[in-house]
């Protein structure tokens, strides 16, 4: 349930209606909107509430029941209209808006391999005018023995990309991690809390979108930072699930969630596109969730030959923003060489992207 205070409301009255919030279990959140009015997410099972219990406290304004099962991310909780561009609650990083005007891309390897492949990448992508750089330190693979990723030396060269390009950074979160350090040893990683200290984004893949304790330790790590996060969708996740995931951030603390859709399983087989591009969905994500929806044209085809069509499908659908993986060599990545782009696709891709979004959004 959504409760909207009235402008003249007292913060004598907003105390009263909260202790009846808690005097029935519930739990809340306020939403200090810019334009002064506070509005309260009432938390929990309200099935057997009426919308009078709290309309008829003084100082309220309306009362709004949300039937959907995800409250806090869906289009209903529309808090603030200063916040909202086109009903999406934008994400800032550093300058940059996320689901405003402006299509956001972020881009970089799959996987940091090295000093020299790191910078290399951070010259041409800071230089193309992308704001965002991505690139995973840690790797959750399919294969135990497919490489796992740099660990800790690959966040402290992410910082490096941040100082030396003025790039903000996204990268991957996972649970415990063990990293192979040069001496053979298997290091320990808390990657939560490693990523939490270095990334302006934390990514959370799509191999975790339904490790729920992993959730909600994330919101709750993040709740006084609001650390922004790129979601992904599970690869078999509903968008019903995906959207229960976000929430699960939302309500442990953390409002600044963006959805990532990154292709689904289907009866297709490999050879012709790794998982499918599910570009419906942005349409669907857009109409019920407040969140900016971003799409990973890179994993959802696995070709670098067909991430230019989807990337202009996916903005065309009205996506925020694109994530695409870029490699200086594509053809020697440790990691999704088949679907990096080149530095000049990416390019072209952005420029074509970036027409497409103006013709959506200002039409
Ligand atoms: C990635 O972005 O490199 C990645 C591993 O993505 P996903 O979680 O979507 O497979
Ligand atoms: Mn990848």
């Amino acid at each position: 349930m959504i409760i909207h205070m009235a402008k003249d409301a007292t913060p004598e009255q907003e105390n009263a209606l909260l202790k009846r919030v808690e005097a029935r279990g519930f739990e809340y959140q306020i939403i200090h909107g810019s334009t002064g009015i506070d509005v309260i997410g009432v938390l929990g099972d309200l099935s057997g509430v009426e919308e009078s219990y709290f309309a008829e406290c003084d100082g309220v304004d309306k009362v709004i029941r949300i039937s959907k099962p995800y409250k806090m991310v869906s289009r209903e909780f529309a808090h603030d209209s200063k916040t909202l561009v086109k009903g999406t609650k934008v994400v800032k990083v550093g300058e940059t808006v996320i689901g405003g005007r402006e299509l956001t891309i972020m881009a970089g390897p799959c996987s940091l391999e090295s000093s020299e492949q790191v910078m290399s990448i951070a010259e041409y992508v800071a230089g193309m005018g992308v704001p965002i750089m991505r690139g995973g330190a840690y790797k959750p693979r399919t294969s135990p023995y497919s490489f796992q990723g740099m660990g800790l030396r690959g966040l402290e060269l992410l910082a490096q990309v941040r100082e030396h390009y003025g790039l903000k950074i996204v990268t991957e979160a996972t649970g415990l991690h063990r990293h192979m350090c040069e001496d053979g040893n298997l290091e320990r990683n808390n990657v939560l809390e490693n990523v939490i200290s270095y990334a302006d984004i934390i990514q959370v893949g799509a191999r975790n979108m339904k490790s729920y304790g992993f959730l909600q330790e994330l919101g709750i790590l993040t709740k006084q930072s609001k650390t922004p996060i790129l979601l992904k969708r599970g690869d078999s996740s509903t968008l019903k699930d995906f959207l229960l995931a976000a929430e699960y951030i939302v309500a442990n603390g953390n409002p600044n969630v963006m959805l990532c859709l990154r292709g689904i399983r289907t009866f297709e087989d490999d050879r012709f596109q790794r998982f499918t591009p599910d570009i419906g969905a942005i349409a669907v994500l857009k109409q019920e969730s407040n969140l900016p929806v971003i799409f990973d044209p890179s994993h959802s085809t696995g070709y670098r030959s067909r991430v230019r069509a989807a990337s202009l499908a996916a903005v065309a659908a009205g996506a925020d923003g694109l994530l695409i993986e870029t490699h200086n060599n594509p053809a020697e990545a440790m990691c999704d060489g088949e679907q990096c782009v080149t530095h000049d696709e990416l390019a072209r891709i952005k420029a074509q992207a970036e027409k497409i979004r103006s013709l959506v959004y200002d039409e």
